[in-house]
């Protein structure tokens, strides 16, 4: 791997970038994964590469509804596992929840090596002190958490084929997901089953941005640091009304704004 210089101004993208290209020439991520995140680049690109204040809010409103779930669970495909895997294990640690693989273009061994990957990571997080806020034994919280996907045995309703695959005691049985980068059909679908969305997509105008409970425009691992970091110490938000359409309404202003001159 090359190695980038700690002075470069966009290390953290060309770094990322780079885990895209390791995880497709290890098989983990679809021929349209590269596309994909060459989409999210070109937003975060025209955000700033930052957290912005309505990323921040909705990001505060997803803790709050994490936290109040009865049963979450965090779904991760190819590119979120590779990307921010280690934050959602730190994610679903916390809040004691499973993460399940769920893949568009879904293969069994494609979800065997993400469920390898994302082992190794909970190996790895387990071994990590626990972050600020976090009282109790980090490493057995760590490694009880579930890994989902291999085994599917629930459809969801309303798609066809392979992408319905899920589940029961992960997204079919869940009341609240948190779903990265997900694709619009499926958070449609998940929506019309009466769960509460939570996406992550750096894009303000895909479909599933638009169609989710809560859209939080932002990076994945950097949407994930600020869920925990809300979780473990902003205990003091509640839930509030949420007005999503609003919520990417200001990532737009937030765009125009950063490049105006
Ligand atoms: P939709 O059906 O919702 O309109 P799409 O077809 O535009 O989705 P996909 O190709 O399914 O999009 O998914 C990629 C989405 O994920 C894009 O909207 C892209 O902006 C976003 N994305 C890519 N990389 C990241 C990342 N690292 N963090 C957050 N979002 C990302």
């Amino acid at each position: 791997m090359v190695r980038i210089p700690d002075s470069h101004p966009r290390k953290k993208s060309l770094e990322s970038r780079q885990k895209i290209v390791d995880g497709s020439s290890m098989g983990l991520l679809a021929d349209s994964a590269m596309i994909a995140h060459g989409r999210g680049e070109a937003f975060d690109y025209l955000l700033g590469e930052r957290t912005t204040e309505s990323a921040r809010e909705a990001i505060r409103e997803s803790a709050a509804r994490l936290g109040n779930a009865r049963r979450p669970v965090i779904s991760v495909n190819g590119n979120t596992t590779v990307l921010a895997g280690d934050g959602a294990i730190r994610l679903a640690a916390v809040l004691g929840c499973p993460i399940e693989v769920n893949l568009y273009y879904r293969t069994p061994s494609r979800v065997k090596g993400l469920i390898s990957l994302l082992e190794e990571l909970r190996l790895n997080v387990s071994q990590e002190a626990a972050p600020d806020g976090f009282y109790g034994d980090w490493k057995e919280t760590v490694e009880g958490v579930s890994l989902l996907g291999e085994s599917p045995n629930f459809k969801i309703e309303g798609l066809e084929g392979p992408r319905s695959n899920c589940t029961a005691e992960g997204i079919g049985g869940a009341d609240t997901i948190l779903v990265p980068l997900e694709d619009g059909d499926r958070c449609e679908a998940l929506i019309t089953l009466g769960k509460e969305v939570l996406v992550v997509d750096l894009n303000p105008l895909s479909r599933s941005a638009r169609m989710a409970s809560v859209t939080i425009v932002d990076e994945v691992s950097r949407a994930f640091e600020g869920i925990l970091s809300c979780l473990l110490n902003d205990s003091e938000y509640r839930q509030a009304e949420w007005d999503n359409l609003k919520s990417l309404n200001g990532s737009l202003k937030e765009i125009s704004n950063h490049f105006s001159v």
